[in-house]
């Protein structure tokens, strides 16, 4: 391709709201365009690193076995209220009537339609097993749609279901998804770690998500140096310490807070550590109201709480009903007198003569003790897990590390089955339900991850298996003709071997060519100069700052070698 010729809107200028590399580079360097809060248009550079992602994800599923095929994305209702998900989905759910008033939404993802489709169409155990994928658009509407296509309302997924006859049959399914996704992130150059995830309150008997460390990841990891354990904020047990506090229980006294609301202002005015505090959370859980009462320098984790709860919605109470619940303004909540629910995490559990809100607005209680002044209706984790909290697995030191999700591998056991009555019948005759398993990769989401993990201040520096074209031939002077023939005939040569190549024909100064070569990162950069006449160029690598000499030869030679060697 020429680059003359390309539809390659760069741009100088990326809008304040691209606040991570990947999102800013994106845009700059034309690969996509912005066409509303969480939706973008891929432009043709974009595209093929999307095609490419695409083709390795469809290779390794293919040779695990998996089928793929393509879904409508406009779904009907009916399925989605059978498994529920109609209501559980909420306000993420794109949803439409058509012209005779029926729902309808895009779908967010599509277990409910792959059941019902090989519910239809497989009867017998001897069909089974089968694995079935596609690559397709899926709808959210995000909460909170940020960092370009990392979280965006409309995005690409590879979703695939397996369906099995038993848990053993599942087990095998899901390894075969385990490795495929391994060596698809392994050649996209993706740098992961696979983590326990969370398998919610609707069951499901294992789950395990893939995460590219990384600043900005949205999720957390806790992993532990000592054991290889790794699991995710949610999924991540928190083991309390086993405190001998033998402190006698102080006479329960009511103190006047006017003003103190934060768990900082209350350090100050107590004089001592917030571990001393312990913090009472109102939380909307469905149409239920429930107080949660963690450490105060602790973080609640809303999926532990919803999970024990088994609730559809959770949300924090709004002022109003926190007001209603505890006759007190927000910020003097506490366990006492309430008459709700109280989960209480077992590190509250074990604090002796601590302090909490006194449900009076300005008072706060200090030498509370739980079971003399109140009692708690269950005692469960529901703290976020910190680093340095021991390890589940071995008690060694946690660390924790920031994560981008980029694929999810779930075992769903019979939840969608059941639903849908999707059945075989077994050697017997007899009618047994599906066992299911989902598994989802992100390919926007990944080709954003792969550039948080690989650019520099000059832009993307793409590995060979995912970047967009293999090699740019950058002619120094367009109108010196000798350079200009040596350049076509590396060009030439170039597309003959199948490599794919940009030549960058534009009559522009060098330092200008340089500067977009390095910022859309093609990972060959073939300079044919001055030294043209003598058959010598410059060969460079986008990830290296050495640039060599070589004869016209050697630079389409070991071009072509480097881009086989990541074809292996
Ligand atoms: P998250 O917790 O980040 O919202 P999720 O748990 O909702 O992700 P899944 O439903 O498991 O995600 O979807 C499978 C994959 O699809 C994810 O691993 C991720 O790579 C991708 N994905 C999910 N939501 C988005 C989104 N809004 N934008 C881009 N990719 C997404
Ligand atoms: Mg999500």
């Amino acid at each position: 391709m020429r680059v003359s010729q390309m539809f390659l809107p760069t741009l100088r200028e990326v809008p304040a709201e691209a606040e991570i590399a990947s999102h800013q580079l994106m845009l700059r360097a034309g690969l996509m365009r912005k066409l509303a809060a969480g939706i973008y248009s891929f432009l043709p550079l974009g595209y093929r690193t999307i095609r490419k992602i695409e083709q390795i994800i469809r290779e390794e599923m293919d040779k695990e076995g998996a089928q793929e095929l393509l879904m409508s994305a406009l779904l009907p209702a009916e399925f989605y209220k059978l498994s529920r998900r109609w209501e559980v989905f909420g306000p993420e759910m794109f949803r439409l009537k058509d012209r005779h008033e029926r729902d309808f939404c895009l779908g967010p993802t599509h277990e409910e339609i792959f059941t019902e489709t090989v519910k239809s169409a497989i009867k017998s155990y001897r069909q089974l097993p089968i694995t079935l994928y596609q690559i397709q658009t899926k709808y959210r509407d995000e909460r909170r749609p940020r960092f370009g296509v990392m979280r965006s309302r409309e995005f690409i997924m590879k979703d695939a279901y397996s369906f099995d006859r038993d848990e053993n049959g599942l087990d095998e399914s899901y390894q075969k998804m385990y490795r495929a996704y391994c060596k698809a992130f392994d050649r996209m150059g993706l740098d992961y770690t696979i983590v326990d995830a969370d398998t919610g309150a609707m069951g499901g008997s294992g789950s395990q998500e893939f995460m590219v460390k990384s600043e900005i990841g949205e999720g957390v990891i806790a992993y532990c140096e000592a054991c290889g354990y790794a699991a995710n904020e949610e999924k991540a047990q928190c083991i309390v310490q086993k405190k001998d506090v033998d402190m006698a229980e102080q006479p329960l006294e009511k103190v006047a807070t006017p003003d103190v609301k934060t768990i900082e202002e209350l350090m100050n005015f107590f004089n001592c550590s917030s571990e001393l505090f312990a913090k009472t959370l109102i939380y909307r859980a469905d149409d239920k109201i429930v107080a949660a009462m963690i450490r105060g320098d602790r973080d609640l984790n809303e999926t532990k709480l919803q999970n024990l709860l088994g609730c559809i919605e959770l949300d924090m109470a709004d002022a109003h009903t926190v007001r209603e619940i505890t006759n007190a303004e927000v910020g003097f909540a506490g366990p006492m007198g309430l008459d709700i629910d109280i989960i209480v995490d077992p590190e509250v559990a074990q604090m002796k003569n601590f302090v909490v809100g006194a449900n009076e607005t300005g008072y706060h209680y200090k030498n509370v003790n739980i079971g003399r002044d109140f009692k708690a209706t269950l005692v469960k984790d529901i703290r976020n897990i910190v680093a340095g909290d021991p390890c589940p697995k071995c008690g060694a030191p946690i660390k924790t590390a920031h994560g981008i999700e980029v694929g999810h591998i779930f075992k769903l056991g019979t939840k969608y089955s059941k639903a849908l009555n999707c059945t075989y019948l077994d050697e017997n005759g007899k009618e047994q339900v599906m066992v299911m398993g989902c598994y989802g990769i992100g390919v926007n989401r990944s080709m954003a991850a792969i550039i948080e993990q690989n650019h520099d201040e000059n832009g993307i520096i793409w590995p060979m298996s995912v970047a967009p074209y293999h090699v740019i031939v950058v002619p120094v002077k367009v109108n010196d003709e000798t350079q200009m023939n040596v350049a076509q005939e590396i060009y030439n040569k170039l597309l003959k071997a199948g490599i794919e190549v940009l030549l960058d024909d534009r009559n522009e100064r060098p330092g200008v060519k340089f500067k977009d070569a390095d910022l859309i990162g093609i990972p060959v950069r073939i300079t044919v100069g001055k030294k043209a006449g003598d058959g010598i160029v410059e060969f460079k690598l986008r990830k290296e700052q050495e640039i060599q000499d070589k004869t016209i030869e050697e630079a389409v030679h070991t071009a072509i070698e480097l881009v086989k060697a990541a074809e292996r």
